[in-house]
């Protein structure tokens, strides 16, 4: 459509904003929700007292989703009007906070929303994110329509523009300069990898449960502060100290919260994941049976003469090492392999005491991504991993020298096993092995033969 003019403008009104800006932070491969980021705010609104200014979001008409807002913050007193609007989100935190609105439909007409503010007492006000346009995901495609009919509400971290998005027109304030001294702290989703914003304090713990695009995690008297990692402790991208928060927040957005947790609005193809990575696992860990030539349990006990679970029980006090939550007995603790099987490290003595909750949330993440440098160093010391090795995210690379220097045992004999010649929902084990393999192989720190190339040559020899 036609870009129309528009009268009033400031300098940044209709300003085209590309669709893939989120936060200025790129998607991490190993997204666990348990980063943050801050970024500092350069423009301000200064409203005297009774003085209005306001935020005209043109939406053009579409057959698909489309919708507008954002987030805004204020200090003083302010009063926010969205008028014509039936279901919206309208979320105004304290002075000193953050505050989000906006809305999403599907299938509408062209239309212009205004957004009233209006100071009770003299103001500043600035935005964060505040577009409108065209709205896309396959969640939103593929849900059921009984999941769709309260998406206004999840305005506007729902928001992924299909195309470049509109920024308002701004009309009234007078713009001041604040060069970045207004921080908007944003966590990462473990589900979309974007980083949201939430509000956080030091001096004001409440100031978490004005939440915005993740609700809380820990709410109850008995369970704050909440220990859990990545839940309650966020990891800084930018080399700044690690936030420990009161409440703490979900792993996952709301919106990913909402279709990939909460509905699993296809949970066909969400179990069908979740074998195929366990079935990954158990390949994994059948290789290395064979290369360690035992159970972890068995090689531990042959090594040291006691039980593995038992020792890490107790070296780890009978508590989870992440949120130190009691564990009773051993049968309730989840041993973690420390540094991920999938990049080929077997469970052994290195391993850590978890509970279930942190052991979900840490999932295939090397410690590097999942601890803070206080907890690493204490897991040195009880593991007897160096910092080094806590810090290498690589594969072990002794596993991957001992399958190059015995291709022809892998392929001619562990291949050749029953259990890797077992074809499950329509896949060969010893193909899916293959293919796990990839990974710890392109990340090695040497050079290494292309895993599939050789089983492909291979292959068609016999
Ligand atoms: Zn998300
Ligand atoms: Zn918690
Ligand atoms: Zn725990």
């Amino acid at each position: 459509m036609a870009e129309r003019k528009l009268p009033g403008k400031q300098e940044w009104s209709g300003r085209r904003r590309s669709a893939t800006r989120v936060s200025g932070f790129h998607s991490h491969k190993n997204a666990t929700g348990g980063h943050y980021a801050v970024e500092g705010i350069n423009e301000c609104y200064r409203l005297e007292k009774g003085e209005k200014m306001s935020l005209i979001f043109d939406v053009n008409e579409a057959s698909g989703w489309s919708g507008f807002g954002g987030y805004f913050w204020y200090q003083g007193e302010i009063s926010v009007s969205l008028s014509g609007l039936q279901k919206k989100t309208l979320k105004i935190a304290p002075s000193g906070l953050w505050s989000k609105f906006g809305s999403m439909w599907e299938g509408g007409k062209d239309t212009s929303i205004k957004v009233v503010f209006e100071a009770i007492e003299d103001s500043n006000i600035c935005f964060y994110d505040h577009a409108s346009g065209e709205i896309g995901h396959r969640h939103l495609d593929s849900a059921r329509s009984n999941l769709l009919g309260n998406m206004h509400q999840f305005s506007p971290e729902a928001h992924f523009f299909t195309s470049d998005s509109n920024a308002p027109v701004i009309e009234g304030g007078q713009l001041h300069r604040v060069d970045g001294k207004i921080p908007i702290i944003l966590k990462q989703c473990n589900r979309c990898a974007r980083y949201l914003p939430i509000n956080y304090d030091s001096y004001n713990p409440d100031a978490e449960r004005h939440h915005l695009a993740f609700t809380n995690h820990c709410i109850a008297k008995h369970r704050i502060p909440c220990t859990h990692g990545g839940f309650g402790l966020l990891k800084s991208r930018q080399g700044e100290d690690d936030i420990d928060l009161t409440y703490g927040f979900q792993l996952e957005c709301r919106f990913c919260k909402k279709f990939e947790v909460n509905a699993a609005h296809n949970p066909q193809r969400t179990s069908a994941q979740m074998k195929e990575d366990g079935a990954r696992r158990r390949h994994i860990e059948l290789l290395l049976e064979h290369i360690y030539q035992g159970t972890p349990q068995l090689v531990y006990r042959s090594q040291y003469g006691s039980e593995l679970t038992d020792d890490i029980w107790h070296k780890f006090d009978r508590k989870c090492f992440n949120c130190h939550k009691a564990i009773d007995n051993p049968g309730d603790m989840h041993l973690d392999h420390t540094r991920p099987l999938m990049m080929l490290w077997p469970l052994d003595a290195t391993a850590t005491c978890l509970c279930g909750d942190c052991n979900i949330a840490k999932s295939g993440n090397p410690p590097s991504i999942f601890y803070s440098e206080r907890q690493l160093k204490q897991l040195s010391s009880i593991t007897g991993l160096s910092m080094v090795e806590m810090a290498d995210e690589g594969p072990n690379e002794e596993v991957i020298d001992i399958i190059e220097n015995g291709l022809d045992w892998l392929f001619e004999e562990l291949l050749t096993t029953p259990q890797m010649q077992r074809i499950h929902d329509g896949k060969v084990a010893g193909e899916q092995l293959i293919k796990a393999l990839v990974k710890p192989f392109s990340s090695s720190k040497k050079t290494r033969i292309d895993i599939i190339s050789e089983y492909n040559i291979r292959r068609k020899l016999f």
